[in-house]
């Protein structure tokens, strides 16, 4: 393995598998020599070219430093939470995270005072550890399952919404939880995929869809350019998504010589001026690492996931008009969705947590919804979904 490409083809291969293991913890049917193939894929990582974590791999002809922290990382808590008991493994989490018991114990809490007929979660940094290549960004074995375990057992609709696309290398291809335990929805809740398997898409008008089909093209073929053919490999690399693409010109490593990302943002740029000449179909935001173009809403306005929560409200049954939510987000994109569910189902029935240390964000959360909870890592929230989950079966299993 010495390709950026080929590392994601290994990725994938190990995502089969680790879904069928989350099957068979789910069934209390793992077996030792499950965890063997997951030994094996962590002694091929760190067989890549580089140090411990930070690879030297080719990418389109160009080498990159790609750090593989969250693969590893969420590998190797894999094979120790299939080898050790849940209290073994909640030990093990306590070590990595400063304050991890008590901050679970307190989000148990909250979660017991809180009703939850809808379940509306963004996955990465919330419910799943960043990862900085968005085509990495597998979930793992143990997220799954107790993951799982939650959106089986509390609440009635369970929604995971990111902003990724949900088709091809999108979410459902990062997923390792079984089918038919959660709805998804991507590109900010313009797509879902509901736990029964049905697809749906907010409606793009003739004219957005003719554009955005054109941009697609006309970016694809900057892509296949000799020069430009990394961008579609690093960082977030290239998302259609429905209704928005996202493509990446820098990493976090600056991996890109400065004139070539210029050059390349300039070309996407002027494509988009060449299909939307008045500029009023497509935003262009730039982060400088990647290059976001989407279709906008009522006059120009960036479409959020809270516009797609209210299609996701019809869409999916969330009920969210009468009946309790609980949202869980990480960043300030994820606002929107709490808005939201304040707007349609009233401040008392909201409850919100989020996984972020910014203080200025947590005063937003706060300010939005009456009932709201913070903490610093998604290990911390998974665990306390996880341990409501079983008081859950367990008051089942006396009634
Ligand atoms: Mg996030």
């Amino acid at each position: 393995m010495r390709s950026l490409s080929q590392f994601y083809e290994f990725m994938d291969s190990i995502q089969t598998v680790r879904r069928m293991i989350t099957g068979y913890y789910l069934m209390q049917a793992h077996h030792g020599r499950h965890v063997e193939s997951l030994k094996n894929a962590l002694a091929a990582m760190d067989d890549l070219p580089g140090d411990a974590v930070d690879k030297r791999l080719d990418a389109a002809g160009r080498p990159v430093t790609v750090t593989i922290d969250y693969e590893r990382s969420e590998l190797e808590k894999d094979v120790y939470f299939l080898t050790h008991s849940d209290e073994e493994f909640l030990d093990y989490l306590s070590r990595l995270h400063d304050g991890f018991a008590e901050e679970v114990e307190r989000t148990v809490q909250f979660l017991r005072s809180q009703e939850t007929h809808s379940f509306v979660s963004d996955r990465d940094g919330t419910v799943n550890n960043y990862c900085g290549r968005y085509r990495s960004s597998h979930q793992s074995v143990w997220n799954a399952a107790y993951l799982t375990q939650f959106v089986r057992a509390v609440p009635a609709v369970p929604v995971l919404l990111t902003s990724a696309p949900l088709f091809e290398e999108g979410l459902l291809a990062m997923s390792a939880m079984p089918e038919h335990s959660t709805n998804y929805a991507g590109s900010l809740g313009r797509e879902y995929c509901d736990r029964e398997g049905n697809r749906g898409a907010l409606e793009l008008s003739d004219e957005q869809e003719r554009a955005i089909g054109k941009l697609n093209g006309r970016i694809d073929a900057l892509l296949s350019r000799r020069e430009f053919a990394t961008f579609a490999l690093i960082g977030s690399g290239l998302q259609h998504k429905f209704g928005q693409t996202t493509v990446a010109r820098q990493d976090i490593h600056g991996s890109i010589p400065q004139e070539l990302s210029a050059e390349f943002l300039k070309a996407i740029r002027s494509t988009v001026r060449d299909i939307d000449p008045e500029g009023v179909m497509f935003g262009i935001e730039d982060t400088g690492k990647d290059v976001e173009i989407m279709l906008t809403v009522e006059g120009g306005r960036r479409f959020t996931k809270g516009d797609g929560l209210a299609y996701l409200d019809e869409a999916l049954g969330l009920r969210l008009a009468d009946s309790p939510c609980l949202v869980c987000g990480d960043t300030s994109s994820d606002l929107p969705m709490v808005e939201k569910v304040v707007e349609l189902g009233g401040r008392e029935r909201t409850g919100a947590i989020f996984v972020t240390g910014d203080q200025e964000l947590r005063r937003k959360v706060a300010e939005a919804a009456d009932r709201s909870h913070f903490v610093s890592t998604p290990d911390a929230l998974v665990a306390a979904l996880h341990r409501v989950a079983l008081e859950r079966d367990d008051a089942g299993g006396r009634q």
